[in-house]
């Protein structure tokens, strides 16, 4: 069994404002109107309506009510939100958080992320963007919003009933006045099952950027794979071709096939480690390497099991593709991968889909 529902409100990387970055998470097993978790806040309620006018029973539960729950609204779905989760504070991650933050219904909302991307949100709430709807205090009620830092430690912190979050940090890009700037990858658990998805904020390639950050985030999701985490959601902004000084921080498919074939080294030299550690009676002897030690031979078939959705993806390019740019790219990707036989299953995540998250076998629905 999933142990999450997930509908994708938009999972483009614009230029389009009505398919940016959103994805509306719960526990498998509750209700959506027990509360909802908001993971990213590009697109809001306006491409929900539209989303629900060609599925009006998207967010039907598959469990409990089949035949007799209602069609909720956009509006209905956005009032059950209890807290949002943002990687960073780049408008295309929190456009509807903010033009909608007067007007959700529902209890007051937590916005979880770290300090600075908080700090950054301040900016545009500061009564000339945009109203001051938030604060830092839990008992200002007239403030729709209530900002809660996340640490980059290792811990979980608890977000909603049954779902905690690692958050760690990562680079994007970077820039003259501020240096890199940061972005975010979450870890999110289900706490009863402790099955986990991963999902990246946007994100330069370790390889060219100089404060390389994502094998850290690949270190730590190498021995849970894939029995306790078997989804990752990662951005692949580019198609191929496109020259690394015009990334501006984000991946194209031939570095996201070289983070995935580190993730791949990362999980053979866990499972490597752990049959050493077995034959070893004097314990654990595993040391941290910079290299890569396997030959690609060893990586074959170290990510089955896992799904990678390919998210982000930007449109409006001078090519026209016959196909929506997030399917060009997610071949392009599957291609690379498939190469290295590394096993993943490269998969498009559409605006409008809904995934059960979080389990080897579950489809894409
Ligand atoms: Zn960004
Ligand atoms: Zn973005």
């Amino acid at each position: 069994m999933p142990c999450f529902d997930m509908v994708v409100v938009g999972s483009g990387g614009g230029p389009d404002e009505t398919n940016l970055s959103a994805y509306l998470i719960k526990p498998f097993h509750a209700n959506w109107g027990d509360g909802i978790v908001a993971l990213e806040a590009g697109s809001g309620m306006g491409a929900l309506t539209q989303i629900l006018k060609h599925t009006p029973d998207l967010f039907t539960s598959r469990l409990q009510d089949c035949n007799s729950a209602p069609g909720y609204s956009a509006s209905a779905i956005y009032s059950f939100i209890r807290c949002f989760l943002i990687t960073h504070a780049h408008l295309d991650h929190v456009n509807s958080l903010i033009i909608s933050a007067g007007s959700l219904g529902g209890s007051r909302k937590r916005i979880f992320a770290t300090e600075q991307t908080l700090h950054d949100l301040e900016t545009v709430f500061a009564d000339r963007i945009w109203p001051n709807l938030a604060s830092w205090k839990e008992d200002d009620d007239s403030f729709r919003y209530l900002y809660t830092s996340l640490l980059t430690d290792d811990q979980y912190r608890n977000v909603a009933t049954d779902i905690s979050v690692r958050t760690m940090p990562i680079s994007h890009g970077h820039n003259d006045t501020s240096g890199v700037y940061d972005s975010a990858a979450f870890f999110v658990r289900h706490d009863p099952s402790t099955r986990e998805f991963l999902f990246f904020g946007d994100v330069s390639p370790d390889t060219l950027s100089p404060k390389p950050r994502t094998v850290n985030v690949w270190r730590a999701a190498a021995a849970k794979i894939p029995l306790t985490l078997s989804t990752i959601f990662i951005e692949c902004s580019w198609p191929s071709g496109r020259a690394d000084d015009l990334l501006y921080g984000h991946l194209s498919p031939i570095h996201l096939a070289d983070e995935l074939t580190v993730l791949a080294t990362e999980v053979a030299m866990a499972r490597k480690f752990v049959v050493k550690d077995l034959r070893n009676e004097s314990g654990p002897t595993r040391k941290k390497s910079k290299s890569n030690p396997l030959s690609p031979e060893s990586l074959y078939g170290a990510l089955d099991g896992v799904r990678v959705f390919v998210i982000h993806c930007k449109d409006g390019h001078e090519v026209t593709y016959d196909r929506s740019i997030n399917h060009i790219i997610a071949d392009q990707v599957r291609a690379l991968v498939a190469a290295k036989r590394l096993g993943a299953d490269i998969l498009a995540a559409d605006q409008g889909m809904r995934i059960g998250a979080s389990m080897i076998l579950m489809h894409s629905i």
